[in-house]
């Protein structure tokens, strides 16, 4: 192994490597020089600064995919397409919906029209679960658009409304919401895989694997109306079968939650 001008073999290689990771320096460069590198050691990106920025923009490209999927199927249903935000996070955060303590996972907000991920859970499942895991991100990310479509289409406030009537019927509405946004879900992931994007064949891990992370970090939201992603709601055979209703439908009307 000939970097630059030094030999160092695999062991030598192995051994910087770790280093490298243990100092958030890229070591190689100072020992090899920066012959074989871009940049001097001293600018070098650390590693985790490295594996988030890979994690924002996987993150990024999903939600512009789910995003330009909607801004399609929208308007052919009568309703204009709005954009909505991204905001990344660790520990907590503040949004309309009122301060997200830490370990709260993803969650869409109404009322600002954002969707909140958190980068820490997003990790989590990458790092637990592998492929799976990184479908189960963009799943994640699919379903909290599609809680951004029920504001645009009217039904988030439909339900806000039904909700404030008769208050034992909440928990009832809010797993009819949620299958509905799994639903929507599965129109995103129907559209990506006529692309071929995705390989649906990881479909029911990755759903698992949302749901056993989902499990270890309930939310916890200080004020606001919203409810959170606990992901308890509704068993996994009931979201993995809502999903399954969008993605062979690719249809809106399908994901009739309510009616039936
Ligand atoms: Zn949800």
């Amino acid at each position: 192994m000939g970097f630059g001008g030094r030999h160092i073999g695999i062991g030598g290689a192995l051994v910087l490597l770790i280093l490298s990771f243990v100092f958030h320096r890229n070591l190689f460069s100072v020992f090899l020089g920066d012959s074989a590198y871009d940049q001097p050691a001293a600018t070098s990106a650390p590693q985790s600064a490295a594996a988030e920025n890979t994690e924002v923009q996987f993150v990024s490209f999903v939600l512009d995919d789910v995003q330009a999927t909607w801004e399609k199927l929208l308007p052919a249903a009568g309703t204009r397409y709005r954009r909505a935000k991204l905001v990344l996070f660790r520990d907590g955060v503040d949004s309309a919906c009122g301060q997200a303590e830490s370990a709260t996972g993803p969650f869409y907000c109404p009322d600002d029209e954002k969707v909140y991920l958190d980068l820490g859970f997003f990790e989590e499942l990458r790092g637990r679960f592998g492929a799976p895991g990184e479908f189960a991100q963009a799943y994640v990310i699919a379903h909290e658009m599609g809680h951004h479509v029920q504001k645009l289409l009217g039904i988030e406030g439909q339900v806000q409304r039904m909700r404030s009537i008769n208050p034992r019927e909440a928990n009832p509405l809010s797993v009819r919401l949620e299958l509905q946004a799994d639903c929507f879900a599965g129109i995103w992931a129907m559209s990506t895989e006529q692309r071929k994007i995705v390989d649906q064949g990881d479909i029911a891990a990755a759903m698992q694997a949302a749901a056993a992370v989902g499990d270890d970090r309930l939310q916890k939201m200080a004020t606001g109306h919203v409810s959170p992603e606990s992901f308890t709601h509704g068993s996994s055979r009931e979201r993995t079968q809502w999903f399954q209703t969008g993605l062979k439908s690719g249809q809106i009307s399908a994901c009739d939650t309510f009616g039936r």
